[in-house]
């Protein structure tokens, strides 16, 4: 009895139970293929990175001492398709069971159960044993309500799992720490050293570039700091609680040149790889509660981007896949302006992330959200190249969490499904919780003029425009009542500048 058991590139789990036991009947097989690197346009360091991780995983496997055939992207053997390697394989090594754990996205998940439609050998799906929620239970929690609150699901999970709990109550009396999170930074307190381990990867480099994988961004293959196994995201999660977490609810918001990642962890590479499983982040963070380590807001903070947030979106794209990359709420069909590709703007806010983004292939959560997303927004760009893009340019990016933050939250494409309100704001906004706008081209008080900031007249052009679709908002009516006090010429203008803008897009 021979069983083939197949291990996806982000499944670099040494903990699954797949994994006790080492067995001369079961061989592990990862694949490094085109089928995977060319499915988007991706950043070299996403894919540099994974291959590392797979290798160094597969490396693990066989000092376990379990049977692994690796597929190097490089090897003549390798037919670059998950499928074509598979009946390679089943044939090569006369298997007569095949399984896998099952993928997080969708595309995979229908590739798979495809495929095994056509075997004629015994198959099965196993469970990646990572998720707190199965990828129905959020579907199964909100039923038919129209509005799917993530605060509603956070709680419940809160309790199924009793975390930050004490006698069935939320510890701290209540349940959300958010309205204390929201600090501008402007240098102290300090950040901590970037201590993560650095990688000489030139020669998987080279190995993709021979391969003719085409990418983006700077791979950094000689200093290349994301992990590479379990012991490293340990080391990093370690270095984050003892030194960051304390302060990650404060400045959760925050955005300033001198930082690119502030008190954020990094860690959603190591967790959408499963070299960290979700449980023991939100529990050690818990922990430095308890001990008194961190404040309560700090792990509340921490804990429910990673008990709600993460596990919500999963149960969002669970639910509305395939047909979720469909939508398009505003009908948004603009191509992305070219700086995207290369951070050439004069907006400052805008070169900041988008520099960072292809730099180090990371953008924490509000550059992604109020800065990059704001823009696209109210700029009326195309939500799926939108959606492509973000897939592409970020080291943690795996549809399954990607496009309900791209294509829902930032993008308000699927109606408000997931965003009680779209995600947009003028440059008052960003100055306030950035140091941006200072030295910046662009004028952030300014509505209209040559120096006007372009964030001023598209967001005002946005809601005129949108206002069939958006004014029974209850969330929006300040902005509305805001909007009926402009004159009619004040409106002209402001359609006007806003219309040159969107007609200059590439050169902003
Ligand atoms: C437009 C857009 C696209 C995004 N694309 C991705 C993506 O492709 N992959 C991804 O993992 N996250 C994505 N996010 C969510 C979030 O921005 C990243 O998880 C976070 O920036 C990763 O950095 P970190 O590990 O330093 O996170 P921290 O700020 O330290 O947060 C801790 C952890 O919480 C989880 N988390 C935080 N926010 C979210 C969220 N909104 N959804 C799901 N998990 C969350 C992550 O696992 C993260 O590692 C996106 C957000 C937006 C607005
Ligand atoms: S002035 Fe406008 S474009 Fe410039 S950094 Fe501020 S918000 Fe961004």
């Amino acid at each position: 009895m021979t069983r083939l058991r197949l291990i996806l590139g982000d499944q670099l789990n040494p903990q699954h139970s797949w994994l006790k036991h080492p067995d001369p009947d079961v061989i592990y097989t990862l694949m490094e293929i085109r089928q995977e690197t060319d499915y988007v346009l991706h950043h070299a360091q996403k894919i540099l990175a994974i291959f590392a991780a797979m290798r160094d995983f597969a490396g693990q496997l066989t000092a376990m001492g379990h049977r692994v055939h690796y597929l190097h992207i490089g090897d003549s053997n390798n037919l670059q398709s998950l499928t074509a390697n598979l009946d390679q394989l089943i044939a090569y090594f006369q298997a007569d069971q095949f399984e896998y754990q099952l993928p997080d996205e969708w595309r995979l998940d229908q590739q798979l159960q495809d495929y095994c439609l056509t075997l004629t050998i015994q198959y099965r799906a196993c469970d990646s044993e990572h998720f707190f929620s199965s990828r129905r239970q959020a579907a199964e929690f909100f039923g038919s309500r129209s509005r799917w609150l993530m605060e509603s699901f956070y709680r419940q999970m809160r309790i199924q799992h009793q975390i930050l709990m004490e006698n069935q109550k939320p510890v701290g009396g209540r349940w959300n720490f958010d309205s204390e999170n929201r600090k501008p930074w402007s240098g102290s307190p300090s950040i901590s050293r970037d201590q993560r381990k650095s990688h000489d990867h030139s020669l998987i480099w080279q190995a993709i570039v021979d391969a003719g994988v085409n990418s983006l961004g700077d791979p950094q293959a000689e200093d290349f700091r994301w992990p590479l196994n379990r012991t490293e995201a340990l080391q990093q999660l370690e270095h984050f609680i003892v030194n960051d977490l304390q302060h990650f609810g404060d400045y959760q918001d925050a955005m300033s040149r001198q930082s690119w990642r502030l008190f954020h962890s990094l860690l959603s590479f190591a967790l959408n790889c499963k070299m960290l499983n979700p449980r023991e982040v939100v529990l050690h963070a818990e922990a430095a509660w308890r001990d008194g380590r961190v404040p309560l807001a700090a792990a509340e903070g921490f804990i429910r981007q990673i008990l709600g947030w993460r596990e919500y979106v999963r149960g969002i794209y669970w639910a509305n896949m395939p047909t979720y990359t469909e939508h398009n709420h505003f009908g948004h069909t603009r191509p992305l302006p070219k700086w995207f590709w290369d951070a050439e703007t004069k907006m400052n806010c805008l070169a900041a992330s988008i520099d960072q983004t292809l730099q180090t292939a990371y953008a924490h959560h509000i550059q992604r959200l109020m800065i990059i997303g704001n823009f696209a927004l109210l700029s009326g760009l195309d939500p799926k190249s939108v959606h492509h893009w973000y897939l592409g340019v970020y080291i943690d990016a795996f549809e399954w969490v990607e496009l309900p933050n791209t294509l829902g939250m930032s993008q308000y494409a699927d109606g408000g499904l997931l965003a009680t309100k779209p995600y947009v704001s003028s440059a008052a906004y960003i100055d306030r919780m950035s140091d941006y706008c200072k030295g910046c081209h662009y004028q952030k008080k300014l509505r209209t003029g040559e120096r006007a900031c372009p964030f001023n007249a598209l967001y005002w052009q946005f809601f005129i425009h949108h206002k069939p679709l958006l004014a029974q908002n209850h969330r929006l009516s300040m902005v509305f009542r805001q909007l009926e006090r402009f004159s009619d010429t004040e409106r002209v203008a402001i359609h006007d500048q806003a219309q040159f803008y969107l007609n200059h897009l590439d050169t902003l």
